[in-house]
């Protein structure tokens, strides 16, 4: 890359694998069109090295960084401080580093909240979260935090899905959270009497093709998120386009909890649009 000087900061993205990881391009993009001399980079940390990698990028005075899977967990016990919002979704994924002093942020939940609030005002309104791993649980924050009235967390496991409810609930009294097990019949009219259906699962992404619901559960006045953004339109949300209902992907999504996270590092106020028009142009390059 030209224009790196000694003066320009840098931050990135730690995960195992990383190399696919569209930040990169995304927030070097907006970096270079908010004119400040920054960088950002992907390091391919292995779990047993996670440790000395984040207190290596400490030392050497990087700004912050991204932390994706699998060391969103792991990191938390690392940080000097962790925020209300990452102890709640019980993940990092945003990491500031004040001269060795580590910040744990999570911008996942925001960053839902902020794209679902494109097409929907979820204040008083039922949401149905399929899947209970770490985006779901982002989502169940940002769903109680934007004000649902209801939000029904369905799951394979119904273990699975009391866990994330017995975390979120306690903070959320005005939010009445249930949970649910996919296979149970109890589980078809609970989605019927939610007005938002999300999917935090993987299934529907290329390597986990299929449906997380079946189609004809879908009522034509529900919005239907899929937080999968590759491929841009899973079976879940073509279904659901053919039934009549609103439709979104997770590309907003990715676009806004990174935003979130270069206004932590840098302070500036960066445009999720651009952000997201930077990740439309890569997602639809042949790859
Ligand atoms: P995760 O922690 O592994 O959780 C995956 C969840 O999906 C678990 O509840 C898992 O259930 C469930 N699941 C997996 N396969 C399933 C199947 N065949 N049928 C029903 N449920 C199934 O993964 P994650 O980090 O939450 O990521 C989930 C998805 O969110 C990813 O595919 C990714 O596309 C998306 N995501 C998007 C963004 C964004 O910015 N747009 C950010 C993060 C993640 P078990 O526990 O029973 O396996």
């Amino acid at each position: 890359m030209s224009g790196l000087t000694a003066a320009t900061r840098l931050a990135g993205v730690i995960g195992w694998p990383v190399a696919h990881s569209l930040s990169p391009a995304m927030h070097n993009a907006e970096m270079r069109r908010l004119g400040l001399d920054w960088a950002y980079v992907a390091w391919a940390v292995r779990p047993e090295r996670l440790e000395a990698a984040v207190r290596g990028l400490a030392a050497l005075g990087v700004a912050g960084v991204n932390v994706t899977v699998p060391h969103k967990q792991a990191v938390m016990a690392l940080m000097d401080e962790v925020s209300p919002e990452a102890r709640l979704v019980g993940a990092v994924n945003t990491v500031r580093f004040d001269d060795g002093r580590m910040t744990g942020h999570n911008t996942d939940a925001a960053g839902w909240m902020a794209d679902v609030a494109r097409d929907v005002d979820l204040r008083g309104k039922a949401v149905f979260l399929l899947g209970a791993g770490g985006a779901a649980r982002a989502v169940a924050v940002g769903a109680c935090q934007a004000g649902a009235r209801e939000l029904v967390i369905g799951a394979r496991r119904m273990h699975a899905a009391e866990e994330v409810a017995e975390a979120v609930q306690p903070a959320f009294p005005h939010t009445r959270v249930l949970f649910t097990a996919l296979a149970d019949a109890a589980s078809l009219p609970l989605l019927e009497g939610c007005e938002v259906v999300v999917n935090a699962t993987p299934v529907g992404m290329q390597h986990s093709p299929g449906i997380p619901v079946p189609a004809d559960w879908l009522l034509p006045d529900q919005f239907v998120y899929d937080t999968i953004y590759a491929p841009a339109e899973t079976a879940l949300l073509a279904a659901a386009r053919e039934r009549g209902c609103q439709t979104r992907n997770g590309l907003g999504m990715l676009a806004r909890q990174g935003a979130a996270a270069l206004e932590i590092w840098t302070g500036s106020q960066p445009d999720p649009a651009s952000m997201e028009e930077t990740l439309v142009r890569l997602t639809s390059l042949p790859r």
